[in-house]
């Protein structure tokens, strides 16, 4: 493997292959009659009707879909939708995934009542070569974020493939992407799965520099403790959302109402101490659009410093963050882009995203862009088409550019 020279030796990882490198992809298996469980991401998001409001998930997955079945599998395919913590839940049903799934794919989708069972395994063993049988919401069962041996022995009953296409759920160590697959003779990645790890490695293993990765978004849980890893590898980071608020809080200043999330402190605290002793260039924001609530009346203002009057919360970057982060941009020569600077969904806040999002494209650079809310958000600045490559996922695409690696990929070499 050859690793850029830029790249400090600590972050060598002990295994001499990169993710993905020994993985079998779909045209490497034979699937006439075989039972296959095909791992999929259709978490989309619903409507007030409860109908799917997007369905570019589903799309994504139906070229593997299509390949398995004229192959002649029996096809079980399963998703997460949401966050139903473990048990039924009639609004976070796959229902209406169902029922667009079967219009894409032009064939009859029949759901399963429930994830595993025995009306489950009994569908399962009726199933033909052809035949598709979606079972039901896979976080329905507290098994499946816990990784549960029993519910992951379970879904690999009668199973002879797995194939994983659900790129967006790969750093999850849950039972459908990691703990099934010890259970099955054979697994593959799918299609999409392929996609994503052949244009991600190349931000990986060979960035051109200036290499500039830009973070926000809210999840600021999962997305924080990623940047430790990140600092090594970026030229620059350029921080804006909710996360900023947290690294702020952490340096002890009034953020007033901002979204601080308490139990991340210690860790931002963490990361700020290392990016200093390694003279890393973390940027924030320096200015800020602040109302006394995010709402698409609000009334605005512009702060430049510390402290908020305390009952204010900050929803976008300023103009002047917006000048800096661009001029950063335009030097870059990779970039890496997960997470709105701000609720870009409200139009006084959405400023800061809708520019960044334009000067990424208008970067001279290879450009990533992953999440579903920074890809609505690069729809609504108008340059979806702008960028070199869009991942599906959010979460899975930062944890894979900083790790090089992910529990589901590990799980398929
Ligand atoms: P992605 O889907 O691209 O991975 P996330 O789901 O992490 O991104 O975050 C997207 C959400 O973050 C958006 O709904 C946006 O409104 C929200 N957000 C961005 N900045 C802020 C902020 N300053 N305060 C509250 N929410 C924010
Ligand atoms: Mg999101």
């Amino acid at each position: 493997m050859t690793m850029s020279g830029a790249i400090p030796a600590d972050c060598e990882t002990s295994s001499n292959t990169s993710a993905g490198e020994t993985m079998k992809t779909l045209s490497d298996l034979d699937f006439r009659n075989k039972r296959v469980f095909l791992r999929v991401d259709f978490n989309v998001p619903l409507d007030d009707a409860g109908q799917v409001r997007d369905d570019t998930r589903i799309r994504a997955a139906l070229p593997t879909v299509r390949y398995i079945l004229d192959e002649g599998a029996k096809l079980v395919v399963a998703s997460h939708l949401g966050r139903p913590k473990g048990k039924y839940d009639p609004k976070l049903s796959l229902k209406p995934v169902a029922v667009r799934f079967q219009e894409l794919i032009g064939r009859t989708v029949s759901l399963a009542p429930e994830v595993v069972g025995p009306e489950v395994e009994r569908l399962k063993g009726e199933l033909k070569p052809g035949e598709i049988l979606l079972l039901e919401n896979l976080r329905f069962h507290p098994g499946e974020t816990a990784n549960e041996e029993a519910f992951a022995r379970q879904l690999a009953s009668q199973i002879d493939i797995f194939v994983n296409d659900a790129f967006g759920a790969s750093h999850r160590a849950h039972a459908s992407v990691v703990g099934m697959v010890h259970f099955v003779a054979e697994k593959a990645a799918g299609f999409l799965m392929e996609k994503e790890v052949t244009y991600l490695r190349k931000v990986i293993e060979e960035p051109v520099r200036p290499y500039v990765a830009v973070l926000g978004g809210a999840k600021v849980s999962d997305k924080i403790p990623i940047i430790e890893s990140l600092i090594a590898k970026a030229d620059d980071i350029l921080i804006g959302g909710a996360m900023a608020y947290t690294f702020f809080r952490a340096q002890g200043m009034e953020v007033g109402q901002s979204l601080v999330e308490p139990d991340q402190l210690p860790t931002a605290s963490d990361i700020l101490k290392k990016a200093k002793e390694r003279g890393a260039n973390l940027y924030f924001p320096i200015d800020h659009v602040v109302a006394p609530s995010l709402k698409a009346e609000a009334t605005t203002a512009v702060l430049e410093s510390f402290p908020f009057p305390p009952d204010v919360m900050a929803g976008d970057i300023g103009p002047k963050t917006i000048a800096m982060f661009r001029a950063i941009l335009n030097k870059a020569k990779t970039i890496f882009w997960n997470g709105p600077l701000g609720v870009f969904e409200l139009e006084p806040f959405s400023k800061g995203t809708v520019e960044i999002a334009k000067a990424i494209a208008a970067a001279k650079a290879i450009s990533v862009v992953g999440g579903g809310d920074s890809v609505a958000a690069l729809k609504k600045a108008g340059v979806l088409g702008q960028v070199t490559h869009v991942s599906t996922g959010g979460g899975a695409s930062l944890e894979f550019i900083a790790y090089g690696t992910l529990p589901g990929l590990e799980a398929l070499e």
